[in-house]
């Protein structure tokens, strides 16, 4: 394991070109690898170590790659171009890893320029000069770190950045044409992330429904496919509950007249969650009609942990003991089980990153953990005011 670990860093650290595509191919490999349940959490290991690699330095790395355009004292040319191009294939995939985004984001001024870049992506989209590969990427990335992050949901806020012209475009007919099924599917898949973080995420809940995102949900019931993986639509349902079990987002719901927009959609909301009529309580919390009395009172326990445990699920991949040889989420009966597992993991006091289920564990990781981890008494990898 540590090998492979050494060996995707030292490629990503490189600048050679056969070195990143050899880290390229041992991190593909992986990807493609899990299978069985000790494949999946070796998986999740593996990205758990990169992202706190030499204090954090393969991802600093990527990032300082991906966003060079917006570094002065570096010369933006075509070897700059093509790490860019070859860091943006591996970025989505690394940050699915919650710690790994944060990572990336820490740096004087790296928010503001992934916002900008985000942007300069949404034009390329919009403007027909991106691949659907491309667009589906940058979705990808999009949703992690709006998912990972509460500094990134709050900049990207601020300085108004707005995906949805070209979230409009990529799921408009025509352009789906020439994409491929696995774009396709990545690209909703990514969509509905991005929706189900921000309506479970109480800093961005309004914004949502204000900047027309919830449009998206619409979009996504309408548009339902048959190999939609059955996460689309299940992520549509959780935040269209989200959103109306708090006072405040369904009374701006209410006014937004998004029941209008849901009623020729009420088959596919039929279908919405096991052993409820989905649809009508929808309905009935949109409306404050005689009808929707029944369902007045109805309010979600948002304080529950399975709540919490909805947030956590929304990344694909879990945190996991960082020692090599721990085998404690090998055993998990279901993923809640495993979230609940995962959520008792205590983190390295001082870097943030690593995760251990016992003292036990984390003492026979600090052997090879402390020449990654940061020195006592500096700042951690992944500060307090980014966890959440
Ligand atoms: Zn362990
Ligand atoms: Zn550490």
């Amino acid at each position: 394991m540590d090998s492979i670990v050494d060996k995707a860093a030292l490629g990503l650290l490189s600048d050679q070109t056969s070195d990143i595509k050899g880290a390229m191919e041992v991190l593909d490999n992986l990807w493609l690898a899990p299978k069985t349940k000790r494949d999946f959490v070796r998986f999740a290991r593996v990205i758990q170590e990169l992202a706190g690699y030499e204090q954090g330095r393969v991802m600093k790395k990527l990032m300082s790659n991906w966003l060079s355009r917006y570094d002065d004292s570096c010369e933006f040319g075509l070897q700059q171009e093509f790490l860019c191009g070859l860091t943006s294939t591996v970025l989505p995939k690394l940050t699915t890893s919650k710690v790994a985004a944060q990572v990336c984001l820490t740096g004087e001024g790296t928010v503001e320029n992934l916002v900008f870049e985000f942007a300069r992506k949404f034009t390329r989209i919009l403007y027909d000069q991106a691949t659907p590969l491309e667009a589906s990427l940058t979705f990808q990335a999009f949703s992690n770190f709006s998912q990972a992050s509460k500094l990134f949901r709050k900049s990207m806020q601020a300085l108004g950045l707005n995906p949805l012209p070209p979230i409009h475009k990529v799921l408009a007919g025509e352009y789906l044409k020439q994409a491929s099924e696995i774009d396709i599917f990545a690209l909703r898949e990514s969509l509905a992330r991005m929706i189900e973080a921000l309506s479970l995420s109480g800093d961005s809940r309004l914004w949502l429904i204000d900047a027309g995102y919830i449009y998206i949900i619409a979009e996504l019931y309408r548009t339902r496919m048959q190999g939609d993986r059955f996460d689309v639509l299940s992520r549509c349902n959780i935040a269209l509950l989200r959103l109306i079990s708090s006072e405040d987002s369904l009374e701006r719901l209410r006014q937004s007249g998004f029941l209008s927009t849901l009623e020729p959609l009420s088959t596919v909301l039929k279908e919405g969650i096991r052993g409820t009529d989905f649809w009508e309580l929808v309905k009935g919390k949109l409306t404050n009609s005689k009808d929707g009395q029944k369902f007045r009172d109805f309010t979600l326990p948002v304080t529950h942990p399975a709540w919490k445990n909805f947030k956590r699920s929304v990344f694909s991949t879990p945190v996991v003991c960082s020692w090599k040889e721990c085998e404690a989420m090998e055993y998990t009966e279901s993923m809640l089980e495993h979230l609940e597992h995962a959520s008792a993991l205590s983190r390295c006091g001082r870097c943030g990153v690593a995760r251990y289920c016992s003292q036990k564990h984390q003492k026979l990781h600090w052997p090879s953990h402390k020449r990654h981890c940061v020195s006592k008494g500096e700042k951690p990898l992944v500060p307090i005011s980014l966890a959440e």
